[in-house]
């Protein structure tokens, strides 16, 4: 198959573009015509859900609307098998910091018998509603970038800073082998990214909600020993009551977090959430536990979630004289799983006031879009936006959802048709805004 002219010139620019990709068919139905909602569901219909996601379609996918498009791409592979497709718009001033917007290719499982339209078929009711795993989260931005894009290229805007879109893998398993590879490469410094967007979370109200942080999710296993021996002895410092002393010392200290949000005074997401997963110990037997033997181990497993603020040496130092006192002879292990704070030391937080011109700009684009943002968040759980703040980017999470129910990772996941096509038109404000965004040279 001959390559048309552009994606020759797009070969030389990245030289990683095999024709392969023309060939992609898009995942639309013989009866469906080609339209932003219907590329939608062509997107959704790709199976990248865990545990075997499959992104090579995915990414033929995506690069064939790229083509469509006219824009530059280019496939990056940092772990084998999970490739990270970068999408380029040439900015009229490519020396000035460009603007990236971030989406993950993966998804959550779904299960089928628990789906009122199968998961991946992408099912579009009579009133609007495309049903799918990924529709919110966060298939629907992936394309509407692209559908904005595709608009703006329509009007002949031209972008002064360049814009980039990024899709990565395995965001839904921690992203260590996708963003987090992607943003400490060569590839990524030498796109000079200035300010990022990333994946945010419907809203139930007429508002969108916007996220200048996530919580770093901690697991933290304690454990506990003590002498072993005949059940009818009495004991000092036994395994399980060093354990259970433990676990009344957390439960204060959850409970006084509770009390913080219960008041009022904090959303769930600004407070440390402290939430027992196991607890173990004890001599099986074939019928359940050997009862007159005191075990020598007890262990717990704990899933910890620290807002920003959160002084992480704090909070180990707490758990060390507190939570498994040696004097109690107990240990513990801390899996942090993300980093907490940024490359020079300060909170993994985006500030979304004056100070920051890249909020003022994006907070005007949604004003100048006739729609209006609540309260900025700190999002309860993680995105890869956390790995971008690491490097020292501003970036927000912002998916333009509203009128919604909160669906992701839900059974019947879905999206109104019209929510989706709105996202559409607010990005065209938001991407166009931000490329002719003159200040913040670094
Ligand atoms: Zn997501």
């Amino acid at each position: 198959m001959a390559c048309p002219h552009n994606l020759l010139l797009s070969f030389v620019f990245f030289g990683l573009i095999s024709c392969a990709v023309l060939s992609a068919t898009p995942p639309l139905l013989q009866e469906e015509e080609d339209t932003s909602i219907t590329r939608f569901q062509g997107y959704l219909r790709i199976k990248t859900a865990h545990p075997d996601p499959d992104y090579s379609p995915a990414i033929s996918y995506l690069k064939s609307q790229a083509h469509s498009i006219g824009i530059q791409y280019k496939t990056l592979e940092f772990a084998p098998g999970k490739p990270v497709l970068l999408l380029t718009w040439l900015g009229s001033n490519p020396s000035l910091p460009s603007v990236l917007f971030n989406s993950h290719l993966d998804s959550v499982p779904a299960e089928p018998s628990k789906w009122v339209h199968p998961p991946f078929s992408a099912v579009r009711t009579a009133d609007g509603k495309i049903y799918a795993r990924g529709a919110q989260d966060d298939k629907c931005i992936g394309m509407q970038y692209l559908e904005a894009i595709r608009n703006l290229k329509r009007k002949n805007f031209t972008p002064t800073r360049t814009i980039h879109v990024s899709y990565v893998p395995d965001e839904e398993i921690g992203g260590l082998d996708g963003s987090n590879k992607f943003v400490g490469s060569k590839e990524f410094r030498d796109l000079n990214i200035g300010f990022a967007l990333d994946e945010g979370q419907a809203s139930p109200g007429d508002e969108f909600r916007v996220f200048y942080a996530d919580r770093t999710p901690w697991g933290l296993k304690i454990k506990a020993k003590g002498p072993p021996g005949h059940g009818s002895r009495m004991y000092d410092n036994s395994a399980t009551e060093n354990l259970m002393k433990s676990v009344e010392v957390m439960s204060r200290f959850r409970e006084s977090q509770f009390d913080v949000v219960k008041a009022g005074k904090a959303a769930n997401s600004e407070v440390i959430s402290v939430n027992p997963v196991y607890l173990t110990a004890g001599i099986p037997s074939p019928t359940g536990f050997v009862m007159n033997v005191q075990p020598s181990d007890a262990e717990a497993g704990f899933d910890l979630r620290l807002p920003p603020t959160a002084d992480p040496d704090q909070m180990r130092k707490r758990i060390a004289e507190e939570w498994a006192p040696a004097i109690r002879n107990m240990t513990y292990e801390i899996i942090e799983k993300g980093p907490i704070r940024d490359y020079m030391g300060r909170p993994l937080m985006t500030l979304t006031n004056d100070s920051n011109p890249w909020w003022s700009v994006f907070s005007e684009a949604i004003r100048r879009a006739g729609e209006k943002l609540s309260k900025p968040e700190i999002l309860p759980s993680t995105t890869d936006a956390r790995f971008l703040r690491q490097m020292g980017i501003p970036v927000l999470g912002f998916s333009p959802m509203k009128n919604t129910p909160i669906l992701l990772h839900d059974h019947n996941e879905h999206l109104q048709d019209t929510v989706y096509l709105n996202g559409i038109e607010v990005y065209e404000f938001v991407i166009s805004s931000l490329s002719l965004f003159a200040g913040a040279s670094d």
